[in-house]
């Protein structure tokens, strides 16, 4: 159990990500009273039930007031009315630090609202599931964890704290700029989802092969699609309406490469198709020579770290 971090932690929004945090601050001590807000009463009342919050409240005001931390964890495109609320509660010299998938926008929408004398931090984890809502967090979530922090115009005290609060719940903290995040998830994350949700819903749409048959013999690559395809729709839905740039900017790209390979099928050009192939292989055998994934089947997974 380590010393905590700050006195008085606010989480806005009681889903996947703050329950997490919620629950990794009481298992390594690092807040001393978490209190919480999110809009629907059956949300809060189970963020009592489970102990992740202390204390939760009908608004977000009331939940800010008087905390040293403020976390957004609400879906992107509500961050801006969620920081209009509580800014006038804010205490002098409190974080206010964010979890969205996006950063520009959410910078755009939130910094107007904060004052002077606030510390604003956006920050994102990089760690999820395809399940979301209160009951769905654990403590465990960041731990080897990516976490990317945007230091702004925030003081060095203030971000240096933030980040101690992510190394204690187990994740390795990298400083990014918010423009720079957006293109690197788009490709990393954003579209990817994207193209995951696209092929569930082409075999959807594939009457000739059965529901059954596509249980039946989905083999990892398209029970890993079905997967993601089961994310939140809310959470992304706000991913793409307000990451449009970067993410339609790496999807032209992929179209391209798509309807050169089409075009290799079509005209039987193995060579086209083998030299691909091997460039793809070699970018798969550098991420694990850099330590970033195991060349063990099934990427070395165990039915923990899926979770
Ligand atoms: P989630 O499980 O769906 O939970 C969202 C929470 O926000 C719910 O507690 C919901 O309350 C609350 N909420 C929604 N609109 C609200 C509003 N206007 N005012 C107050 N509360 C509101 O979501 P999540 O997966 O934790 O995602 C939260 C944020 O983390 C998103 O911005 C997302 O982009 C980011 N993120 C997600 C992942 C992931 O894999 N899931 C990973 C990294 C970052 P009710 O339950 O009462 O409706």
């Amino acid at each position: 159990m380590s010393a905590p971090i700050y006195d008085r932690v606010a989480l806005i929004g009681l889903g996947l990500i703050a329950s997490s945090m919620g629950h990794a601050m009481k298992k390594w001590g690092l807040a001393r009273s978490i209190a919480g807000h999110a809009k629907t009463e059956a949300t809060r009342a189970a963020a009592l039930e489970l102990g992740f919050c202390d204390e939760v409240f009908a608004t977000a005001a009331e939940a800010a007031d008087g905390a040293d931390l403020v976390v957004l964890a609400v879906p992107v495109g509500a961050m801006g009315a969620v920081a209009a609320e509580i800014g006038p509660h804010l205490k002098l010299g409190a974080t206010v630090t964010d979890v969205g998938s996006v950063k520009q926008a959410v910078i755009e929408a939130v910094a107007p609202h904060l004052r002077a004398g606030i510390e604003f931090i956006p920050g994102h984890p990089l760690a999820g599931t395809e399940h979301s809502g209160p009951r769905s967090g654990f403590a465990t979530l960041f731990q080897n964890r990516w976490c990317l922090i945007i230091p702004g115009e925030a003081s060095p005290e203030a971000v240096a704290r933030l980040r101690a609060l992510w190394e204690g719940m187990g994740s390795n903290v990298e400083e990014m700029d918010a423009a720079h995040h957006d293109l690197v998830l788009a490709v990393t994350s954003h579209t990817p989802h994207l193209i995951a949700y696209t092929m569930v819903g082409v075999a959807d749409h594939l009457r000739r092969v059965t529901e059954s048959e596509i249980i039946k013999y989905s083999a990892a690559g398209f029970r890993d699609f079905t997967r993601i395809a089961a994310s939140d729709p809310t959470m992304w839905r706000d991913v793409f309406l307000t990451n449009k740039e970067a993410t339609l900017d790496i999807l032209g790209r992929f179209t391209e490469e798509l309807f050169m390979l089409q075009r290799a099928i079509r005209m039987g050009d193995g060579e086209e198709l083998f030299d691909y192939f091997t460039r793809t292989r070699a970018i798969r055998r550098g991420i694990i020579e850099a330590g970033q994934d195991t060349a063990a089947p099934g990427f070395g997974r165990t039915k923990v770290d899926e979770k």
